[in-house]
Formats: structure tokens, sequence, C-alpha cells
């Protein structure tokens, strides 16, 4: 049969395989040109009949049932209209460990795990209890990863904060999944405010704050603009409201020598270098992710 019989057949409800649904799903998509059509239509059907993409491939001439052909062509459908994968199989990946998503949180990136791998080595250089506290954790993700992959566990205190109570909510659930439901704190609150009658208790803070300028907001792609919380991405009209707040607050509740971690955007680097200038931070580095791009910034504070 030649695509466009099976699309047809497909549109019409037929029943079909996993490989002609997979064909019709892939030249769907890519003819509405969303990007990575074929692997989109993979991870849609994967999640729908429970399979791996590899048993996808094994399986290609399995029938799908009407329930499965009818949730499917739904996915694909929204798919079409730019609903991130992510959220329509309502996981992603993130440091080699799977992480339940769903609109109420940002999406892990796979940059932002330069942000682990720097509070990590950090952490690897010091010895004793230590506490670290992560702001704005959304699904979880930045600080699962930190427990799950920490040489001391039993000395590290690790508290994750988020105002969104949806978010909590599943970075707790994702937390649950992955064990750590006991080694992470959560807090609900607006960055530090529901710590602030403590002072210089803090060994180290990460943070991937919101830092998303009104005018890179409308540029960005409509599966990122019009699905994902606002909250988590917009930083106010030059994109540094939320990381001049933190810098605010932590250096109040960080202690000397304690380190400060933050995702930054890609512009945002000398802008936030002399932040942490201005609020006494020696060392400080600007470190670029894989792309290339100023991606994190990591100061000590010594004020
Ligand atoms: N890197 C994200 C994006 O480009 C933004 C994340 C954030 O604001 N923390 O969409």
């Amino acid at each position: 049969m030649t695509h466009p019989q099976l699309i047809t057949q497909y549109a019409k409800n037929e029943s079909c395989t996993i490989q002609q649904a997979l064909a019709w799903a892939g030249s769907f998509l890519r003819n509405k040109g969303l990007p990575d059509p074929r692997l989109s239509a993979e991870l849609l059907l994967g999640s729908v009949i429970g399979l791996e993409r590899p048993g996808l491939i094994l399986h290609r001439d399995r029938s799908l049932d009407k329930k499965e052909g009818v949730v499917f062509k739904e996915k694909v459908l929204r798919r079409a209209e730019h609903e991130p994968v992510a959220y329509l199989v309502g996981q992603k990946e993130f440091w080699s460990l799977t992480f339940e998503v769903n609109p109420q949180v940002l999406i892990p990136r796979p940059e932002t795990e330069l942000l682990v791998e720097q509070t990590l080595g950090i952490l690897s250089n010091r010895t004793g209890p230590i506490t670290l506290v992560e702001l704005g954790t959304g699904s979880g993700a930045v600080s699962i990863a930190l427990s799950k992959s920490l040489t001391h566990p039993l000395t590290t205190r690790l508290i994750a904060t988020d105002i969104s109570r949806g978010a909590l909510r599943t970075a707790q659930k994702n937390a649950g999944l992955h064990g750590m439901e006991k080694t992470i704190h959560f807090v609900q609150g607006d960055w530090l405010r529901p710590f602030s009658s403590r002072s210089r208790w803090i060994d180290l803070m990460v943070s991937n704050p919101p830092y998303v300028s009104e005018k890179e907001l409308l540029q960005l792609p409509t599966t990122v603009r019009k699905f994902e919380p606002l909250k988590a991405l917009s930083g106010g009209q030059d994109g540094l409201e939320a990381i001049r707040l933190i810098f605010r607050q932590v250096v109040k509740q960080l202690k000397r020598g304690g380190w400060l971690i933050l995702e930054i955007g890609e512009s945002q680097g000398s802008q936030v270098l002399n932040l942490a200038r201005k609020y006494h931070f020696n060392p400080i580095t600007v470190l670029r992710d894989h792309a290339g791009k100023d991606r994190v910034l990591k100061a000590c504070y010594h004020g």
C-alpha cells in the first residue's frame, strides 16, 4: 500500500497496524510542519500502547484496537496544534531518569543538566553536613537528579521550594517514583520568603528561575509559549526580575563561603556577573552549555 492510501485508510478509522499508524502520523505531522515528526509519532504511539520504541519495530504488524486507534489519533491531532510531546506522553527524560510532567511544570531541558553537574562538582569538594536549597523546583527534576547522585546522601539536607502547589505535587510524586520522598523536603512559597526569619543557614543554593524577557517570550516557539507555564518562563521586562529578587534574598541566607548556582539566559552572562559582583560574590564563573551559550552562573558568597 502506498503512503496516501495508508493515510486515507487511517483517517477513515479502519483498523491498521503499528507500521501503518506511524506512517500516517509521521506524514501528517511532517505536512503540518512540526519538527521531528517520525520521532513524535513513535513516542506518542509508544505511550498509547505501552511499548518502547524498539518494541514498535518488533511488533510493527500488530493491529491497533479501536480504542488505541482513537486515543493515538487524538494525540497526533493535539501535537499538530503544537502541544508538547512530553505533556502528551506525560513524561520526560532528564539526567537519564524519567520524570512525570504536566502543564503545571516546565519540561526539563537538556541544558539544565549543567546546573546539576556544577552543583555536584561543588558538593564533591565539601565535607561535613551541607544544607542545599533548590528554588522553583517545578517537576523536581534538578533536586531528584542531585539526590540520586549524591555521594554522601546522609550528610546533605535538601530542601526544594516552589510557589505553585500543582508543581510541588508533581515534584513530590516524582520524588516518590524515584524513592526520594524522604530525602527531599518540599516547601511551598515565594523564593526564599518561607525562610525569611533565618539567616546564614544555606551552604548551596541552586535554581533554574524564569529568565525569559518580554521580547524573547514573543519569539519562543508556539510549543513553549502556548503550553508551558508562563510563571516558570517569564522573567519580566528584561528577563532578570526573578534573578534580582533571588540575589536580594539569598545574600541574607547564604553562609559566607556558600555557593549560588543559577541557570541564566544566553544573553544574560555579563549582567548576571555584574549583579554577583555587586552582591560581593567571588569567585564568579559563567559557564557555557553544550551549544556554547552562557547558561549557568556559579558564584561563592563573601559578603
Ligand atoms: N530555557 C527555557 C526556554 O528556552 C527557559 C527556562 C527558564 O526560563 N528557566 O524555553
